[in-house]
């Protein structure tokens, strides 16, 4: 199993608490990136019909025109062929731009799950970090989407947000749960140096979070959406193969700026400037990047412990694992962090939450 993920660095405004590779613009800057995806593609032709997931984010995918969103259809399918012959192909959107004629287009082309951006349901919040669309605009574009035939969509919700009640929160689940979404995707509030709110002096609030995840995450478990993952939940089947496909450190291919591979055992991620991006590949070379490494060794069983922890299911103990790592794993099993069940070890569900305690272990 192979995955690609495509990333597209254009938003309709900067969020407050953004930290990724993602700038405003619809404009004339678009052209010119498709120009420099399908020219990075054309790089990786020895690797086409090998990949069984597509994964289009940013970003904001949904940005782009009709005609835009086509190409950019037409250029992934050099490397994928025809989406619908894929087993997942999932594309991000985000209300403000997700219309009824690109629901229909994602459709028609075989994208086969949509992640859609809700955050909060109350647009107070929705204002204070400063997202374009407000419930209504999501209501609007959930619906296109089922009109169109989706019936696998995600949607993302935060909680710790400044101004957020316990009651906001939990009024914000209760009004996404009762639109029966097949997969959600939940995080606290974390703020990052260079973004709009590490500026303006917002800060975490660790506690209020960790009680706001708990009731969520119980809230979301009695909807019937079981937690697989730290920040993800799903109905039964519907979890996504993409990322289930990196937590088991399979191989994928990330195409654009920022965008992260992992192939023949090499971890590298391109750099973030779009525009150093498109300067170096319309000009016949490759995507500058940002890092680079071979993960061999304690390194490579390192990293396949802790995306394996990262799951609810834990991972198989084998013995390379076990001896590497024999001591801090029975230290964290003692500490009562990290629970056994045969042959597997987990992080225990109640301290999921504290999960980069567990991680810091390893590296
Ligand atoms: S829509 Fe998403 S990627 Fe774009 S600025 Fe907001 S959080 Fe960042």
């Amino acid at each position: 199993m192979r995955g690609l993920y495509v990333h597209i660095p254009f938003c309709r405004s900067k969020c407050g608490y953004c930290d990724f590779a993602s700038a405003p613009g619809t404009g004339p800057e678009v052209d010119p990136f498709l120009d420099a995806l399908a020219a990075e593609t054309a790089r990786y032709d020895h690797l086409a019909g090998s990949f069984s997931t597509l994964y289009a984010g940013g970003g904001t995918p949904s940005l782009l025109s009709p005609e835009q969103l086509a190409r950019l259809l037409r250029i992934i399918e050099t490397l994928t062929g025809p989406l619908a012959d894929l087993r997942e192909s999932t594309f991000e959107a985000n209300p403000e731009s997700l219309t009824a004629q690109k629901a229909a287009l994602l459709r028609g082309a075989g994208v086969n799950r949509v992640s859609l951006g809700l955050q909060a349901a109350q647009d107070r919040l929705l204002k204070s970090l400063g997202r374009p669309a407000m419930s209504a605009d999501f209501l609007r574009a959930w619906g296109a989407l089922r009109a169109a035939g989706f019936d696998n969509l995600n949607a993302d919700l935060m909680c710790g947000l400044p101004g957020q009640s316990a009651k906001d929160f939990m009024d914000s689940m209760a009004w996404l749960l009762a639109l029966k979404p097949e997969h959600v995707s939940f995080y606290a509030l974390e703020v990052h140096e260079g973004t709009p709110f590490h500026a303006a002096g917002v800060k975490e609030e660790p506690e209020l979070s960790a009680e706001m995840y708990e009731a969520g995450a119980a809230a979301l478990a009695a909807a019937g959406l079981a937690r697989y993952e730290i920040s993800n939940f799903a109905r039964p089947g519907r979890e996504s193969l993409h990322n289930l496909n990196y937590w088991d450190q399979g191989e994928y291919l990330g195409l654009g700026p920022a965008a992260a591979s992992y192939l023949d055992g090499e971890r590298r991620a391109n750099a973030a400037s779009s525009a150093a991006y498109a300067k170096a590949l319309l000009s016949g070379l490759a995507a500058p990047m940002q890092y680079s490494e071979k993960l061999e060794g304690k390194a490579r069983r390192a990293e396949r412990l802790m995306l394996g922890l990262r799951r609810t299911s834990g991972i198989e103990l084998s013995g390379d694992i076990f001896i590497e790592f024999r001591e801090e794993i029975t230290r964290l099993l003692s500490a009562g962090l990290l629970e056994k069940d045969g042959d597997r070890i987990r992080i225990k569900g109640s301290r999921l939450y504290v999960s980069n305690a567990v991680f810091r272990e390893f590296v």
